[in-house]
């Protein structure tokens, strides 16, 4: 199996997590990191201050540890840290019994690439049998999507729907009331702030849209669809 390094040091660790940084939009790498010899865990995160992580340097760095799961096991650690600053559990739930590993956490690791399973499972990483290419492809999170997630929360007040419920709701607003559905560059008035024209827009829960709107003094604004009139053909349509 191709191998980048054959010993992990804070560096390479503070490297992996500086990579997910540039995806995500966060800062874990400002963090401290400790890599020290714990006993059985093999990473954690700490939530409370000072926020920490804390890796296994035994681990790590033991012959039989490949570089996939030191990868995992660094995604792992960097999900609880994507939930604590972004708030996950408030916008995804997460119930007493999940203990630190609820939807939140789960939908974290797929936005890092993390296997989002609580227990290390090194079964998942003994056949990966990286190329040079792959490896340094993980190395620098390059399979990882980017995705501001506080800019995305800060707009939206949400996090994006999982792709099959968009299709969804977004087929199923088209067909039955098309003049409430809403795209880019489409002109829209608002009741109190006027004409205005759609910058951006996501589906939401239930079965509608929440709309970006530039208005003609330069502001813009969030809202839902049902509170805007779109114009067709010249034509405000009455808000639903
Ligand atoms: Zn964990």
């Amino acid at each position: 199996m191709f191998s980048i390094t054959k010993v992990w040091t804070e560096e390479k660790i503070r490297f992996i997590i500086h990579k997910l940084d540039e995806k995500t939009g966060l800062s874990g790498a400002d963090l401290p990191i400790a890599f020290k010899a714990y006993g059985n865990t093999l990473g954690n995160y700490q939530y409370v201050e000072p926020k920490a992580f804390g890796f296994n340097r035994k681990f790590f760095n033991a012959s039989s540890t490949n570089e996939a799961e030191v990868i995992d096991v660094i995604r792992h650690e960097y999900a609880h840290y994507y939930c604590d600053v972004a708030h996950l559990a408030h916008y995804i739930g997460h119930s007493a019994r999940e203990t630190s590993h609820g939807d939140d956490w789960k939908w974290a690791c797929k936005m890092v690439g993390a296997d989002p399973t609580r227990c290390h499972n090194a079964s998942i990483f003994s056949n990966k049998n990286w190329s040079e290419k792959e490896a340094a492809a993980v190395y620098n999170a390059e399979d990882v999507k980017a995705f501001n997630i506080l800019s995305y929360l800060k707009t939206w007040d949400q996090v994006p729907m999982d792709s099959d419920s968009a299709t969804r709701v977004l087929t199923r607003i088209k067909e039955s009331t098309p003049n409430s559905y809403f795209e880019d560059g489409d002109e829209i008035v608002h009741p109190k702030r006027g004409f205005g024209i759609v910058i951006e827009t996501i589906p939401c829960k239930y079965r509608t849209q929440k709309v970006q709107v530039l208005f003609e003094d330069l502001t813009d604004g969030v809202f839902r669809a049902n509170e805007l009139c779109k114009i067709v053909d010249g034509v405000a349509k009455a808000c639903r």
